[in-house]
């Protein structure tokens, strides 16, 4: 069965789109930890993220540092820092998420609410300034 996040990078899932290449798919977290919070996954379904080749883990961190410079300039934020978990999704993604300070990388922390034409304002920011 199809994952979760196979089906929003095909679209029969909305989403809220960051960036998409040949092989990965950028979107908006949709329970974000800070405004910006942006997911990044491979578009082949493998489920633990270091299972991914060397080559494509190495692609991946280069369009993900693309997505997070133009994360950094948008929310005007300190850091933009990036996590791998997977323990709700299982298809590879690492998370980036705007930081000022330590703590703003702590998952269990609440999430915010964020309205639609706030979770489209942001995605579109960043996808317009990469
Ligand atoms: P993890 O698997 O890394 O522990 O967490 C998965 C992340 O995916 C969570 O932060 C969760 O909010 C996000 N997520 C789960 N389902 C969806 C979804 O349908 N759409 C979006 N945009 N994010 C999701």
């Amino acid at each position: 069965m199809a994952s979760i996040f196979s089906k929003i990078i095909v679209g029969e899932i909305p989403s809220y789109t960051v960036a998409e290449s040949e092989h990965f798919y950028a979107f908006l977290d949709i329970n974000p930890l800070a405004k910006g919070h942006t997911l990044v996954v491979p578009k082949e379904e493998v489920d633990y993220f270091f299972d991914l080749s060397d080559h494509r883990l190495g692609e991946l961190q280069i369009f993900a540092a693309r997505i997070a410079r133009s994360m950094k300039q948008v929310t005007n934020c300190k850091r933009v820092g990036q996590a791998v978990l997977g323990f709700e999704v299982p298809h590879a993604h690492l998370h980036l998420v705007p930081m000022n300070s330590t703590s703003d990388l702590d998952f269990s922390r609440p999430k915010l609410q964020l309205s639609s034409e706030e979770m489209s304002q942001i995605a579109e920011a960043i996808a317009l300034n990469l």
